[in-house]
């Protein structure tokens, strides 16, 4: 298969059965229920573009560990020229104006177990490198999304996980024999996970000596016993399709269920686990994640950077003022902005190294600075958008009003714009506008851009621990003769 279409990532899903509740509800069928519509469609985005002979040339290459086609999605990366391709990809992909297609993780997480596993293998004799070779061919063969279930609940930050009051607040390996561990825990905020077919899960920090039993990085099915997954509804609208063609044009179409994934004492086979114990590597697998998550970041970031330039470009356009100097400059400031995020995508997979095992891993600092610098942004993105469009954008009545001919005629007469334009043309743009800044799609969005992908904290300690600064110490003291 390799490539798989978009009926055949859907029939997938409907050959698993995860335990899934939401709303207080428990869902029986992930693909006919309507919150889970968007998600499906927004990751469904890359198995369209990967048969689509638009994108084709980017989305797709050889893989010469099955020797077929393969998505660029379950690639493992080996050197500049993929990385300079996909860089490409993802800017490109904003045509499909999907803000988040998720497929980023499958690559993060399969990325990172083969490089950390020949590591782990070479310090400790271990044999975790063979097993992920052999989940990767199944992951290429049958073209998988995989969902990342990293980040664990936490506790109480100032404590590490063997010094919870609740050993569980951490995901923790409780029993274990000859085929395989049984874990406990739970992992938080995981986007898309039900709808994906495998989940990779791996320690959200560095463990110590004392915390072997919570270094434990393995995939697994999503529908294995004891997995449930807690969901909450995507930002999608409330106004049913029926009666919408004006509102929410990008969030009625995409958009994720987030969920909360209770291991209730699941079993894991040996053959999917790629770390157990080796808590001197937990850290490492971190920082691999990490070079690849915010290389993907940067690049998904400018798409929708992007869609927000044109989106002021044309609401200022409808209301006559598009010449104006502070449109002009707002413009201008997003265009750096854009083409800034643009550029780490760039610099990360220019940048890069090649790792012993042969992946070829985004530079770290690039990748970072860019996902912090466009998380920052998004705040000043939208101050512009809000005020080129005016009050407007949260003041506009519903689309049912200006359809309903009583109210319709005169919200139709006093929203009307630029002279030679439509009133309908107009209330379009403006409900974009409100689509990507006010509505509840745009504080998903948001929260996704400030936390998705680790703190901004956690971030920028990386960015420090990563600079040189000695170096630049003994420059300034040169400067003075020190
Ligand atoms: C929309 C969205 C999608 C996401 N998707 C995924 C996903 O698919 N898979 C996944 O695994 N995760 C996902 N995440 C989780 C994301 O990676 C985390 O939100 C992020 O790592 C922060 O962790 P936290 O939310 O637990 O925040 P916290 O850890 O509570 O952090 C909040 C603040 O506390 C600070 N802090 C935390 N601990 C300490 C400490 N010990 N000392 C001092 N300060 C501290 C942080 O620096 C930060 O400033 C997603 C998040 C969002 C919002």
């Amino acid at each position: 298969m390799g490539v798989r279409t978009r009926r055949e990532y859907i029939e997938s899903l409907k050959n698993q059965k995860p335990i899934v509740y939401m709303n207080g509800k428990k869902v029986e069928d992930v693909v006919e229920n309507e919150f889970f519509k968007v998600g499906i469609n927004s990751i469904a985005i890359t198995y369209d573009t990967a048969n689509d002979p638009n994108y084709k040339s980017l989305s797709t290459l050889r893989s010469p560990l099955i020797n077929e086609d393969i998505s660029i999605w379950t690639n493992i990366q080996v050197n500049r020229e993929q990385a300079l391709t996909k860089t490409k990809l993802m800017r490109v992909l904003g045509e499909t104006l999907c803000p988040c297609h998720y497929r980023c993780l499958t690559s993060d997480c399969i990325n990172t177990a083969w490089a950390v596993t020949y590591e782990i293998d070479n310090k400790h004799n271990t044999e975790y490198h063979k097993r992920v070779i052999e989940i990767v061919k199944n992951v290429q063969r049958f073209d998988l999304v995989i969902g990342g279930a990293i980040v664990d609940p936490k506790g109480d930050r100032r404590f590490s996980p063997a010094e919870q009051e609740d050993p569980d607040m951490y995901l923790h390996i409780v029993d274990r024999d000859d085929e395989g561990v049984i874990v406990r825990g739970a992992k938080s905020h995981s986007t898309a996970a039900p709808y994906t077919n495998m989940l990779c899960v791996f320690p959200s920090r560095p463990m110590k000596k004392n915390e072997r039993d919570y270094a434990i990085a393995f995939f697994t099915p999503v529908d294995a016993d004891g997995i449930k997954f807690i969901c909450k509804s995507p930002p999608i609208p409330e106004v049913r399709e029926e009666e919408r063609d004006m509102e929410n044009p990008i969030s009625s179409r995409f958009g994720h269920v987030e969920t909360t994934i209770i291991f209730d004492d699941v079993f894991i086979p040996w053959d999917y686990i790629f770390l157990c114990g080796e808590y001197e590597f937990t850290g490492r697998i971190l920082q691999i994640f990490n070079s690849f998550h915010t290389w993907h970041k940067c690049g998904c970031r400018c798409a929708n950077m992007e869609l927000n330039i044109g989106s002021l470009a044309l609401t200022t356009y409808y209301s006559g003022i598009e010449n104006a100097p502070h449109i002009k400059e707002y413009i201008t400031n997003m265009i750096i902005d854009a083409e800034i995020t643009y550029a780490c995508a760039l610099a990360a997979a220019i940048e890069g190294n090649k790792h012993e095992s042969g992946v070829y891993i985004p530079n770290r600092m690039y990748g970072n600075v860019g996902k912090i610098f466009s998380a920052e942004k998004l705040g000043e993105e939208r101050f512009f958008l809000q005020e080129a469009s005016g009050g407007i954008v949260i003041t506009m009545p519903s689309e049912r009003d200006y359809k309903n001919p009583e109210t319709g005629k005169f919200l139709k007469k006093y929203v009307k714009g630029r002279v030679g334009t439509l009133a309908d043309e107009r209330v379009r743009v403006i409900k974009l506008v409100e689509d990507l800044i006010a509505s509840k799609w745009a504080g998903w969005y948001w929260g996704m851009c400030i936390s998705g992908g680790g703190t901004i904290q956690t971030l920028k300690e990386r960015v420090f621990a990563d600079f040189n600064i000695e170096k630049v110490k003994n420059r300034a003291r040169k400067a003075v003769k020190l």
